[in-house]
């Protein structure tokens, strides 16, 4: 465990997977151009937005529950330093063993050392946002050890030697007869007269996975939710893959960001109604897996919880920017967004793409690294609008555009525009020359270089025939 002395610290470079290797303008450039993948989108996103937006119509309080869920978030946040260490000892208490992880290098490396001390070589994962953050599976490859995803999607991403787009539908960007070429190529002992059909598809993932489920003694997890109250740890999944790798190996490890705590029980009555119906669109979650450190004789036996910041507090010393920290990574804003659904979940470089990647992603590893992001956003607030904890996604976009370092000209030009609106002969002036353009034919043309970039994607305001000036004057 190292101790920090001063400022709180980002994400460190060189480990996980929080930063792109080109900006999003790019990447996003490259992604537009595969038809099949906007086709797999659309689809995707429209059926959840759809699912969703009928379950959560049937509850009255919906809105209610939305504010009770970020109440409840900001609480954390104001009281995290003594929920963490609540949540620590009541874990100790029940048989667990707690390890603080102040990035990814600590926790991967934690990790390692946990796994090589049972001598097994291969573990079982659920998935999990936290531990594909600090590029686990990298880091224990590299120490000899296989990771095995078990959910479906991650399972194909992984076989896929790929990147998961989408925080709840991994391999949202693969069709299924992409799928099939996969497990045709990696899957150990595979049909090779697989078909492309659903049923056949989940069938054979099912065969290789159960295999490795009874022959696996180590699983590593992430946690939705750690209860500070009771020491209890909280998984939620829908396929039961899940419920597998917490009940049967001998060791379980969890990795949770330290903002996934809550102070008690009942906060899970909330946020239990309010995750599955915005994520999913289903009224509860097919399996909701709960354990308290360690039960003799029922389940794993040995327990430890690696709680990583990796970046948090850097966030939670921002005030503008620490509701951040308050997501439950339902991935709403993903399937309501017009940017992520023809861009894709890979064009924002990041293990957390979409509006909540946006923010999320530049405050963790500080904004100089991942500049672009705050602008892949058109602010409709559509991201607002779908949030079950009430995340105010749009200001908080705003609030990065400002910390993000802008070109020269751009701070010239906006120096020059702060000037003559400041002098209103001045101003009145360049309302004159602007009509002037107008007039000269470079109405619908765009600003010249090296303005040009700004209207490359947005439509000049048309300059009006009489200003308001003009109209004054007339009276
Ligand atoms: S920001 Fe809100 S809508 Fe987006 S993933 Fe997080 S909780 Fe869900």
């Amino acid at each position: 465990m190292t101790t920090f002395l001063g400022m709180p610290a980002t994400a460190p470079r060189g480990v996980g997977n929080l930063r792109g290797d080109e900006t999003f303008p790019a990447a996003a450039h490259h992604a537009l151009a595969d038809d099949q993948l906007r086709r797999n989108l659309r689809h995707a996103t429209t059926t959840i937005r759809g699912k969703s937006g009928r379950v959560i119509a049937e509850l009255p309080d919906w809105q209610e529950l939305r504010s009770a869920g970020s109440a409840l978030k900001a609480f954390v946040m104001a009281n995290l330093d003594s929920l963490l260490e609540q949540l620590e000892a009541r874990v100790t208490a029940a048989g667990g063993v707690v390890h603080w992880a102040a990035d990814a290098n600590e926790a991967n490396a934690i990790v390692l050392d946990l796994i090589r001390r049972t001598g097994s070589e291969r573990v079982i994962k659920v998935k999990s946002m936290a531990t594909q953050e600090i590029g686990l599976n990298e880091a224990l490859e590299a120490g000899g050890i296989q990771p095995i995803e078990t959910d479906l999607a991650e399972l194909i991403v992984q076989l896929g030697n790929d990147k998961p787009s989408h925080i709840l539908v991994p391999a949202i960007h693969r069709n299924r007869a992409e799928i099939r070429e996969i497990f045709l190529k990696s899957m150990p002992g595979v049909d090779p007269d697989l078909t492309d059909d659903p049923p056949v598809l989940a069938a054979a993932a099912r065969k290789y996975l159960r295999e490795t489920f009874l022959s696996t003694t180590v699983a590593v997890s992430g946690a939705n939710f750690g209860i500070a109250e009771t020491g209890t740890l909280a998984v939620v999944e829908s396929e039961g893959n899940g419920r597998m790798c917490l009940t049967l190996p001998d060791t379980l490890i969890t990795v949770m960001g330290i903002e996934k705590v809550v102070p008690s029980w009942p906060d899970l009555e909330v946020f239990l109604q309010l995750l599955p119906r915005a994520s999913t669109g289903e009224r509860m979650n097919p399996y909701t897996t709960m354990w308290t450190g360690v039960t003799p004789g029922d389940g794993p036996q040995n327990f430890h919880l690696v709680l990583l910041d990796n970046g948090r507090s850097a966030v939670l010393a921002d005030p503008a920017g620490r509701a951040a920290l308050h997501c439950i990574r339902c991935s709403a804003c993903l399937n309501v967004c017009p940017v992520y659904e023809r861009t894709g979940g890979h064009a924002y470089g990041s293990v957390y793409p979409g509006p909540i990647g946006a923010v999320l992603s530049p405050q963790l590893t500080g904004v100089a690294d991942n500049a672009s992001l705050p602008y892949a956003s058109s602010l409709c607030g559509a991201c607002f609008d779908a949030c079950p904890v009430k995340i105010d996604i749009p200001s908080m976009l705003v609030h990065l555009r400002n910390k993000v370092s802008h070109p020269a000209a751009e701070r010239a030009a906006m120096r020059a525009a702060a000037y003559t609106m400041d002098h209103p002969k001045l101003y009145a002036r360049a309302q004159r020359a602007a009509k002037l353009a107008r007039i000269a034919g470079r109405r619908g043309r765009g600003l010249p270089p090296p303005f040009s970039g700004w209207t490359a994607s947005r439509d000049l305001p048309e300059v009006p025939q009489q200003t308001f000036r003009d109209w004054w004057a007339s009276r």
